[in-house]
């Protein structure tokens, strides 16, 4: 079942259980909505059992537990976050385990905000406070008031309704920035604006001799610098080679100083390197496209440290989307952008 049609009967389910709290339906009907509930609830554990491992079912679904000592979480030390294996609700952090020597993973305290829900369990002939997942229900283990931490209590869970994610897997997205030159800077933004994994795209000026250049200045060619574009991404969700790819798809790097009508230094084809990594990576694409003969000329794309980046005024940025009508953006960005969007269709933010 897709998780829209489970939801779906989940709600129903709410609905029936609140129509029958209350307003006491009797005979006929009651029995009716009774069998409609059974159906949903079998629904619901049809979808658990594709969902889940033949164990996971038995401990989350069934309220099973685990052979003691065997969990392979028990002698889990890592830093990071305990989720329920089933839904994927965060329960407890790496700070709050301890080794309780129970044959269970142990904790003195849950995550906050009411993740877990607890219920009186009678099942051994001894009252015992069951936990569960306050998200899907999944039976987690049972809490007791003998722990020997300052919060006094005892979260005695089964592994197997657990899920460890180690905390570099957490960790905030890691960005990364880069500086580009391939020609009209309006073209270049346009596309990496529309590239998966782009957090920001600048457009201005670098590798040129003086301060703050205006964009008449840098047309001139006589300041050196290079239209470019500042690019930061999240590299969980892209590359630096992905980035170089787009790079090398959507410009000409075998024309100097040259893209189509544009000529001048301002255009030449660059790589700003802000460290050995992003340099290296820069020479190791071009070295591979060389070999590969992907073009018949040879590649000029200089490879230059960077310096500084200045800005271009407000007018430039954005330029392909707020002037999408001029003919400039028709004739030349245009099919730019539509190469691009053909060629990295699954990558397209839109
Ligand atoms: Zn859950």
């Amino acid at each position: 079942m897709n998780p829209i049609k489970f939801s779906n009967a989940l709600i129903i389910y709410f609905l029936f259980s609140l129509c029958a709290c209350g307003q006491g339906t009797k005979g006929s009907n009651r029995k009716k909505m009774l069998m409609h509930n059974d159906s949903i609830e079998m629904e619901k554990e049809a979808y658990w059992k594709t969902k889940l491992s033949d164990e996971q079912y038995y401990v989350l679904r069934e309220k099973g537990t685990e052979q003691p000592f065997t969990g392979a979480l028990l002698l889990n030390n890592d830093s990071g976050i305990y989720k329920c294996s089933a839904c994927g609700n965060p329960l407890f952090t790496s700070e709050s385990k301890f080794d309780s020597h129970c044959g269970w993973p142990s904790f003195d305290k849950e995550i906050k905000g009411g993740k877990i829900i607890t219920q009186t369990d009678n099942s051994l002939g001894v009252e015992r406070t069951e936990i569960m997942c306050a998200h899907c229900g999944g039976h987690l283990g049972h809490l007791f008031n003998d722990g020997p931490t300052s919060t006094g209590m005892r979260y005695c869970v089964n592994s197997v309704s657990l899920e460890f994610v180690p905390e570099k897997k957490l960790s905030t997205p890691r960005l990364d920035t880069l500086t580009l030159g391939g020609g009209c800077f309006w073209c270049v933004e346009a596309i990496y604006e529309n590239l998966k994994g782009v957090v920001s795209v600048e457009s201005g000026y670098s590798g040129g001799i003086k301060m703050n250049p205006t964009y008449n200045e840098v047309c001139t060619g006589t300041t050196k610098h290079a239209e470019v574009v500042q690019i930061i991404f999240n590299t969980s969700e892209t590359s630096l080679d992905e980035i170089f790819k787009v790079f090398f798809t959507v410009h000409d790097p075998t024309t100097l100083n040259q893209q189509g009508a544009d000529r001048g230094t301002q255009y030449r084809s660059v790589i700003f390197y802000r460290n050995e990594a992003q340099k290296k990576a820069a020479q190791s694409i071009i070295e591979e496209l060389e070999r590969t003969n992907i073009y018949d000329k040879k590649i000029v794309t200089s490879i230059e440290p960077f310096n500084v980046f200045y800005k271009a005024d407000i007018s430039h940025q954005d330029y392909f989307a707020n002037n999408k009508n001029e003919d400039y953006c028709q004739l030349v960005i245009q099919p730019k952008v539509d190469k691009f969007e053909a060629l990295f269709k699954n990558r397209l933010k839109k």
